[in-house]
């Protein structure tokens, strides 16, 4: 049966048909919602049947001009008298609010991403609530320490304090909106900072969402401020503005590095998160049920728009036609379908631009001499309006072809065969990419000796693509810099300052 979008908003929760039908959805800036001064707007729609879902206000460089005023406002006054045991009840009430609306918050999600409803709620959604509540707990352990000095004369007491850095403007990208931004917000906010967060134009509606959340706890206006629009007007006018002192970005590199371009007006802080082209190693002594179940989820979930996919399969010789067979039979049995369908294992790609990237690389693949194991198309049928696309392996893949650098962000994987382990590490380093990697082998020595080698900020043995808010996230080489969850996300937030007091 066709997808049809009124059919798809009946099956949904009456608290998601009224949101989306209060429209058009509004900034938020400094406690208000407002329309963005130009009065203009831009459309969301579902990308599995490319309908409309809702309008939303399309704000630009004067909006977030209001938007940051609002949150240097709110730094200067009363954010920074908030006590931090204040801070962390703030933000465990936020992740009990978000707790509290997570099948609503997972079917807009879904609505608006396109991917399965389960992986909303249990990946976006729940561990969104869970890195707000980890944040909570550090609200009132950032500290300084005294620091013993040995000066030529006098005596001295040194301490160090850590402060927020100021007003930090928060710009994600569309495959975990909910997610990704609780990983800035969550450690910004414990650390005392203000915020203006651009979600990315493609998954506006769970940012607008969360703001009425966050004022639902009970946040001071300012505190977090919500400018829905384009990032080469809303996105650049943040990371260029004077008054934001820090950006926390996750998105392509080529984004970041005009993101880097943009900051440096007044040498604002940047951490980011960019892409990846990480490779998943599996050896023939790896426990082989497992580590297929690994390959296909570490390229899979999320239909592949994860950073750190692992999207570049290296397989010991004696295995590869055997483990190909095998990714490519389950492969082939995914579930297509609209993301709140409960049978449905991968839904759509989340735009038509995104579509014909991956689309677009399917056909560089085979002009280089790679061969389809299986998918390589977009899915007809009653999946023809939306942005679905199967699947697929790429076999017969030499490591200097595009698909085996370039980040497709789609359901593409390449398989390559290898045989020499020592070659092996100069190839899964071979990209200008570092995000993560994978290490299948019963070789305990052999994995700890990869973790080391590997020029990656994640390595994962026997497993992939595990997150967890205590554990840091970020990049090797151009895959960013910074580190995004766990205590050392803090540090992205604060800054110290050292104070000497004479004691004589
Ligand atoms: P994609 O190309 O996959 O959409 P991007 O890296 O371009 O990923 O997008 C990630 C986020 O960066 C989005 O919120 C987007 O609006 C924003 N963005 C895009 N271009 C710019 C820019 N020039 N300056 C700041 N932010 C931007």
């Amino acid at each position: 049966m066709v997808l049809r979008q009124q059919n798809i908003l009946e099956s949904v929760q009456p608290s998601v048909r009224e949101f989306l039908a209060a429209q058009p959805k509004r900034l938020l800036i400094d406690g208000r919602w407002e329309e963005a001064r130009s009065g203009k707007t831009f459309e969301t729609v579902d990308p599995a049947t490319a309908e409309p879902l809702a309008r939303v206000a399309e704000g630009d460089r004067d909006d977030i001009d209001r938007a940051v005023r609002a949150a240097r406002r709110a730094l200067d006054n009363e954010w920074s008298a908030v006590k931090p045991a204040t801070r962390g009840k703030l933000l465990f009430r936020l992740a009990d609010l978000i707790d509290e609306h997570a099948e609503e918050l997972a079917q807009l999600e879904t609505l608006d991403n396109g991917k399965s409803v389960t992986e909303s709620l249990y990946l976006d959604i729940g561990y969104a609530a869970e890195t707000y509540r980890y944040y909570a707990g550090w609200s009132t352990k950032i500290h300084g320490e005294t620091v013993p000095v040995s000066p030529m004369v006098g005596d001295y007491l040194v301490y160090t304090r850590r402060e927020p850095v100021g007003v930090v403007g928060v710009i994600v990208p569309w495959n975990f909106p909910m997610l990704i931004t609780s990983w800035k917000l969550a450690p910004a906010l414990a650390a005392g900072n203000t915020v203006v967060l651009k979600p990315a134009e493609q998954t506006p509606l769970t940012a607008i969402r969360l703001g009425e959340l966050i004022q639902e706890a009970g946040f001071p206006d300012g505190v977090v401020n919500i400018v829905t629009g384009f990032g080469s007007t809303a996105g650049a006018a943040l990371a260029a503005h004077p008054q934001v002192d820090k950006i926390g970005f996750t998105g392509s590199t080529e984004t970041g590095r005009r993101v880097v371009e943009a900051s440096t007006g007044n040498l604002k802080r940047v951490h980011l998160e960019l892409g990846g082209k990480s490779p998943n190693i599996v050896f023939a002594d790896a426990p082989l049920d497992a580590a297929v179940q690994g390959a296909f989820l570490g390229i899979y979930l999320n239909q592949g728009e994860v950073c750190c996919a692992g999207s570049r399969l290296f397989i010991e010789a004696p295995i590869f036609d055997a483990f190909v067979g095998e990714l490519s039979k389950t492969a082939a049995q995914i579930q297509l379908g609209h993301g709140l369908e409960p049978d449905t294992q991968m839904g759509p790609l989340v735009s038509q631009q995104q579509l014909e990237r991956v689309l677009d690389y399917m056909e560089i693949g085979t002009s280089e001499g790679a061969s389809i194991a299986v998918g390589g198309e977009r899915a007809g049928g009653d999946l023809s309006s939306g942005y679905f696309v199967r699947p697929t392996v790429f076999v017969d893949v030499r490591d200097e072809m595009r698909v085996a650098q370039e980040e497709i962000f789609g359901p593409v994987v390449v398989a390559m065969p290898f045989g020499d382990p020592e070659e092996l590490v100069g190839r899964a380093n071979g990209t200008m990419y570092g995000l993560a990697a994978g290490v299948w082998t019963r070789d305990i020595g052999r994995a700890h000796r990869l973790a080391a080698a590997l020029k990656a900020g994640t390595v994962w043995i026997n497993s992939y693509n595990m997150v967890d808010p205590a554990v840091p996230f970020g990049g090797y080489k151009m895959s960013g810099y910074g580190r995004d969850m766990g205590a050392e996300a803090l540090s992205q937030y604060t800054q110290t300052k050292s104070v000497w007091v004479n004691l004589d």
